[in-house]
């Protein structure tokens, strides 16, 4: 799902994309001309290694989330996590997505069985 940021108003507007499994939806709000964020929940389930044994299993999941989105490269002063910039003219919450999901993939996870140690 795609808006195009200069749709995007101050008082906020719904979105809802899906990756598989799993879900993400919140209000996406523009907070100054090129900067919208965007706060929502990722819930669904996830397939996952088990970084011990190896076995495949579906981890739920239910994250609130935080992000900012730019419009173009962020230039402002002061930090911001969780920022992704969009060269385009538009807000790709799939790309939001997409990346939080690289993201769980990098934790670290174990299965039940192996947790039990
Ligand atoms: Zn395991």
């Amino acid at each position: 799902m795609k808006i195009e940021f200069k749709k995007i108003p101050s008082s906020g507007v719904d979105f809802e994309t899906s990756i598989g499994d799993l879900r993400f939806y919140g209000i996406a709000k523009k907070i100054s001309e090129n900067l919208v964020n965007c706060k929502g929940v990722i819930e669904g389930s996830l397939r996952h290694h088990c970084d011990r044994c190896g076995e495949e299993f579906s981890r739920k999941l239910k994250d609130n989330i935080e992000i900012f989105a730019n419009k173009g490269i962020y230039k402002d002063d002061g930090e911001l996590i969780n920022l992704i910039e969009f060269l385009d003219d538009y807000l790709n919450f799939d790309t939001i997505l997409q990346s939080e999901l690289e993201s769980y993939k990098c934790d670290y996870i174990y299965c039940e069985n192996c947790n039990k140690y």
